[in-house]
């Protein structure tokens, strides 16, 4: 439960970063990944408070309904351009702080992860996490030293492509994992 907690918390802090600092900033793929820890926030507090598979049921249907309407916002906003990214340097220290954090709360999961299976299909999701918060940074630090702001928008769209898919498989699963 206490892993759970972690994740959340975690969840909450990264979802409230992104979303600022990706505003602030135009950065597009700073803001899909906001839309994912929103999610993720989202997830958690259904994991702790709802133990029944039917509401569970229910919640990977909300999940999935969310991830679609924010990836579609995505793939809208890269077609329309109201973005245009102004620094990648803040978008830069926000993902480097959730790579961080992540590789924490998976190496503090490993424990837990063997006796709860919720905790353990957690942590799975902890290395889309990292994935996400990689392909982010990697991005910006490619912007920072070309001055390509374009490359922000590719990794938005390959990362809206993934929320997508993981949104078709919420939308799919039976809800228990
Ligand atoms: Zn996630």
């Amino acid at each position: 439960m206490q892993a759970l907690n972690l994740s959340l918390g975690v969840s909450l802090l990264l979802s409230v970063l992104k979303v600022s600092v990706g505003a602030c900033t135009g950065a597009l793929s700073l803001l899909s990944e906001a839309l994912h820890s929103l999610v993720d926030v989202a997830s958690s507090v259904s994991a702790i408070w709802t133990k029944r598979s039917s509401s569970e049921h229910l919640s990977h249907r909300l999940e999935a309904l969310i991830l679609a309407i924010g990836a579609l916002w995505i793939f809208f906003e890269i077609a329309i351009g109201h973005f245009t990214m102004i620094s990648p340097g803040p978008g830069i220290l926000v993902s480097l702080l959730s790579l961080f954090l992540y590789t924490f709360t998976y190496i503090a999961n490993a424990e837990e992860a063997f006796s709860s299976k919720a905790v353990h299909a957690n942590r799975i999701h902890i290395l889309s996490d990292i994935v996400g918060s990689l392909l982010v940074l990697l991005g910006l630090v490619v912007s920072f030293f070309t001055g390509l702001a374009w490359i922000d928008k590719a990794i938005a769209g390959l990362i809206a492509s993934g929320l997508l898919v993981l949104s078709l498989v919420l939308a799919t699963s039976d809800g228990h994992d």
